[in-house]
C-alpha cells in the first residue's frame, strides 16, 4: 500500500527521476491526459517518517525552500540514487587469535610507541568474537584505515565481510564522577521533563562540567531503552568527545559528519533508524536523522554558527532540533559557556528554561585573564614584547602556549612601501592574502590563487612588503624566538589533509609541540590540559565591524579560546592584545563575565530593535550585470509594497519594514556584483506571511530568471 515517505521512480522529460510521495490525493486540477503513471514503488516501507516529513515539510514552509531540496539534505545520497535501504556485505574487524594472545608487556609497549594502534586494539577487544564495522570504529578514531591495517599486517586483526548488522556491546569502562549540586540541579531538571517537550539551557563556564550533564541525561535514556542524537558544531567534533562517551556506556555510538563516504553515511543512518545505534552524533545535518525511539536531542556549544547552513538550503540546525522535540514530544538541551543572545532571549521570556553552572567542576581554577595595552608598542610580527616575554616565562615552567589569531595565511596584504599600491583579488572587493611565506597570493573570498607579483605594477618597485599578521607569519616569528620548542599550526590550510588534524593534536598532547598556533580551529571543544598560557594576538577587529553580530561572535570566541587555559590541576592565564583596552563591551566581558556582556549586548539590541527582538529576512541578489541586482531588488521592494497594500494593515510599514536595496557590504565577489534586501517585522507572522506570496511571485518574475537570487530567513551573516 503506498504511504507517504516512500520513494517513487516517476517519469520526468525523456528520462525518470526518484521522487518521495508527500501526499496522496484522490483530486487535481491537472486534466487526465497530462497525468502519467509512476514507473515504480521503490520502497514496501516509508523511508521517512511521518513526524519526519512534518519536520521536513515545516522546513520547507519556515525557511522558504523547495521541499524536493529539503528532503535532499535528509536522504543519504545512495537512497537520493535508488539504492535498496541496505548496506550488504560491509568490511568488518575483528581481533585475530594471536592479537587476543598479546599479553600485557606487549600491549603496555604498543600503547607507549602506537597509541593510535593501542586504541584501537583495546576497542576490537570490547567486542571479543564480533567483528565491528566502520561506524563503531569512526567513532573513536579518525582516519583508522591505514592504522588498522598496520594492526592486519602484524597479524593481530583480521577483515570479514559481515552480512548484516549486529548489536556490539562498547565501551563502558569509566564511571560517572559524583554530580556537584549544581550539576545535579541540572540533570533533575531536565530528566524530570524526558518524554514531553521542552528546551532546557545548560548555561556553563567552560570545564563546568556540562558534557558530565549530558552523559547522565543520555544514562537515564539508555536506561529506557530509548536513543539519544547530539549534534556538535562542524569543527568541534572531537574524538575526544566521542571516545568520552564511548567509555562511558556500553552501548553502540554511531557519527554522522561530512567526512563519512556515501555508504557509510547510509550504514550509519539505518544504525539509528533501526534503532541499533543507541547513540548518533554528528554535525548540522545529522538533525535529520531517522531514529526508531528518540528520546533526547542535545545540542552542544548551541551558540557555534556552523550550525547554520550558509548556502542553499539556509537552515538552523538549533532551530530545526527545536521544531523536532516539539513534533515528536521530547526534551532538547541547548548547552554552551557562551550561549547566543536569541537563546538567553528566549531563556529570559521563560520560553526555555536555564540551568546555570558557574563554577568550574573538578579541581582546574578558572584562567586569569589580563589586557595588554599594545598602543605604541614595538611589535615584531603580530608579537608585543610583553606577549613574547610570558610565551618564554610559561615554557620555562613547562607549561604549553596557545598563540590564537583568527587570521590564516601569511599577510592579510601585500602593499607597496614606495607609491602604496595594495594587491587587489581581480574577481572581489578583497584584498589578497599572503601565504607560503611571501611567495604567493590568495583571495580568501572566491579562492583564486596567483604567484605573488616581483615588483609594483604601479611604480615598478621591489618594495613590496606584507602587511599584518596571520598564522604562518606567527609560526614564523615563534620559530624565530623560540627555536629550541616544538610548534605546531593549527589552521586550515595545514588540516586540510585527511588524518591530518589528528596527528597535529597527538603531538600536542604527547608532549612533543609545545606552542600550538591556531585560528578559531582551536577553540571549539579541545581540551589541551597542559595549556598554561593562552595569547590571544589581536582582539580589535570583531569590536568594530559592520556585522551587528560581530561583538556577539568575538565575545564567544574570546569566552571559548580563554577557556582552553587551565583545564586541568595547572592554573591558566590568559592574556589579549588589543588597541582599544577601554572598550566597553570588552570591559564588561572580562570584568563581569558573559552573562553580564550579553545582558549588555541585548539591551543595545532591544534598543536598536535587532534580531532577537525582530525577525528577519534577507534576500540576496547577485549577477555578472553590475546594474540587474539592485533592479531586481527594487522591483522586489515594489512588489512587497503592493502585497502590503492589498493585505491591508498586517503588511503595513508598521509590522513589516523593507530596508534597502543596498550593495553588499562586499560589492563584487567571483566576479559577481551583489546587492541585498533586509526585511524586518516585529512579529514573525507577519515577516511569514508576506514571505510566502512574495517569494511566489519573484519566481515567476521575468528579472529575477536573470539574478542569481535567495532568500535567507533568521539570517546569521548580514551579508
Ligand atoms: P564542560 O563540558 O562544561 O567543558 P566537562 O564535563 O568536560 O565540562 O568537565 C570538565 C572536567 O571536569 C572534566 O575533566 C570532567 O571529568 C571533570 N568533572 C566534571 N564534573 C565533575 C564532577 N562532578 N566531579 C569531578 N570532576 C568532574
Ligand atoms: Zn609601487
Ligand atoms: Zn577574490
Amino acid at each position: 500500500m503506498l504511504q507517504p515517505g516512500m520513494r517513487l521512480r516517476v517519469p520526468f522529460g525523456r528520462t525518470t527521476v526518484i521522487a518521495v510521495l508527500l501526499a496522496i490525493s484522490d483530486e487535481t486540477d491537472v486534466p487526465k491526459s497530462r497525468l502519467k503513471r509512476v514507473s515504480e514503488v521503490l520502497d514496501a516501507t516509508p523511508v521517512l517518517s511521518q513526524p519526519l516529513l512534518k519536520l521536513l515539510m515545516w522546513a520547507s514552509s519556515y525557511y522558504q525552500h523547495p521541499v524536493g531540496e529539503v528532503i535532499n539534505n535528509a536522504l543519504p545520497a545512495l537512497l537520493r540514487q535508488g539504492h535498496t535501504p541496505e548496506v550488504k556485505g560491509e568490511p568488518a574487524w575483528q581481533l585475530t587469535d594471536d592479537g587476543r594472545a598479546l599479553d600485557a608487556s606487549v600491549l603496555e609497549q604498543i600503547r607507549r610507541r602506537a597509541p593510535r594502534q593501542a586504541a584501537l586494539l583495546q576497542l576490537l577487544s570490547t567486542a571479543p568474537g564480533t567483528a565491528m564495522p566502520a561506524p563503531h570504529i569512526d567513532a573513536v578514531q579518525n582516519n583508522w584505515r591505514p592504522v588498522m591495517n598496520k594492526l592486519v599486517d602484524k597479524g593481530w586483526v583480521a577483515v570479514t565481510k559481515r552480512a548484516r548488522s549486529l548489536s556490539l556491546p562498547v565501551g563502558g569502562s569509566t564511571t560517572a564522577p559524583q554530580l556537584n549540586a549544581a550539576q545535579a540541579e541540572a540533570v533533575a531538571a531536565i530528566a524530570e521533563k524526558l518524554g514531553s517537550f521542552g528546551v532546557h539551557l545548560v548555561d556553563g563556564v567552560t570545564g563546568s562540567g556540562k558534557t558530565e550533564v549530558y552523559l547522565a541525561l543520555i544514562e537515564s535514556v539508555l536506561a529506557q531503552n530509548q536513543q539519544v542524537l547530539v549534534l556538535v558544531p562542524e569543527i568541534g567534533l572531537t574524538p575526544q568527545l566521542v571516545s568520552r562517551f564511548q567509555q562511558r556506556f556500553a552501548a553502540p555510538i554511531a557519527v554522522l559528519h561530512s567526512g563519512l563516504s556515501d555508504r557509510e553515511r547510509l550504514r550509519t543512518w539505518l544504525m539509528a533508524r533501526s534503532g541499533e545505534a543507541a547513540i548518533v552524533i554528528g554535525t548540522r545535518s545529522a538533525v535529520f536523522t531517522p531514529f526508531a525511539r528518540l528520546g533526547l536531542m542535545i545540542l552542544d556549544e548551541e551558540h557555534d554558527a556552523s550550525f547554520k547552513q550558509q548556502e542553499g538550503f539556509r537552515y538552523s540546525a538549533r532551530d530545526v532540533a527545536v521544531k523536532r522535540a516539539h513534533i515528536e514530544s521530547l526534551p532538547v538541551v541547548l548547552g554552551s559557556a557562551t550561549p547566543s543572545l536569541e537563546t538567553l532571549h528566549n531563556a529570559h521570556q521563560g520560553r526555555y528554561s536555564r540551568s546555570v553552572l558557574a563554577k568550574r567542576a573538578g579541581v582546574a581554577q578558572p584562567p586569569r585573564i589580563a589586557v595588554l595595552d599594545v598602543r605604541k608598542q614595538p611589535m615584531f610580527d603580530g608579537l608585543s614584547t610583553a606577549l613574547i616575554n610570558a610565551v618564554r616565562r610559561h615554557l620555562d615552567s613547562g607549561g604549553q602556549v596557545l598563540v590564537f589569531l583568527n587570521r590564516r595565511g601569511y599577510a592579510p596584504a601585500m602593499l607597496c612601501h614606495d607609491c602604496g599600491w595594495v594587491a587587489k583579488c581581480r574577481r572581489c572587493d578583497a584584498n589578497m592574502t599572503l601565504f607560503n611565506g611571501n611567495a604567493r597570493l590568495r583571495c580568501h573570498h572566491c579562492g583564486s590563487e596567483r604567484r605573488a607579483d616581483a615588483c609594483c605594477p604601479d611604480c615598478q618597485s621591489r618594495e613590496l612588503r606584507p602587511v599584518g599578521a596571520g598564522t604562518e607569519r606567527l609560526e614564523a616569528a615563534l620559530k624565530q624566538q623560540f627555536p629550541d620548542t616544538g610548534i605546531v599550526r593549527i589552521d586550515r590550510d595545514t588540516t586540510r589533509r585527511k588524518g591530518a588534524m589528528q596527528s597535529l593534536l597527538d603531538s600536542v598532547h604527547d608532549g612533543s609541540k609545545r606552542i600550538l598556533v591556531g585560528t578559531q580551529m582551536l577553540a571549539k571543544g579541545h581540551h589541551f590540559p597542559d595549556v598554561t598560557l593562552v595569547g590571544i594576538v589581536d582582539i580589535d577587529q570583531g569590536l568594530f565591524s559592520a556585522d551587528f553580530r560581530a561583538t556577539e561572535r568575538m565575545a564567544q570566541l574570546l569566552v571559548q579560546v580563554a577557556g582552553r587555559a587551565g583545564r586541568a590541576e595547572k592554573p591558566g592565564q590568559v592574556l589579549i592584545q588589543t588597541h582599544h583596552p577601554d572598550h566597553p563591551l570588552l570591559q564588561i566581558l572580562l570584568h563581569e563575565g558573559y552573562t553580564a556582556f550579553a545582558k549588555a549586548a541585548l539591551e543595545e539590541r532591544q534598543q536598536t530593535q535587532l534580531a532577537p527582538y525582530s525577525y528577519m529576512a534577507l534576500l540576496r541578489a547577485e549577477a555578472v550585470d553590475g546594474q540587474l541586482p539592485l533592479q531586481f531588488l527594487k522591483h522586489a521592494r515594489q512588489l512587497a509594497e503592493q502585497l502590503g497594500a492589498a493585505f491591508g494593515a498586517n503588511f503595513g510599514e508598521s509590522s513589516v519594514r523593507l530596508l534597502g536595496p543596498i550593495p553588499a557590504p562586499m560589492e563584487r565577489r567571483a566576479g559577481r556584483i551583489r546587492a541585498q534586501l533586509l526585511l524586518q517585522a516585529s512579529e514573525r507572522a507577519a515577516l511569514h506571511h508576506l514571505l510566502e506570496p512574495w517569494l511566489q511571485q519573484l519566481e515567476s518574475d521575468k528579472l529575477g530568471r536573470k539574478v542569481r537570487w535567495s532568500i535567507d530567513v533568521d539570517p546569521q551573516e548580514m551579508f
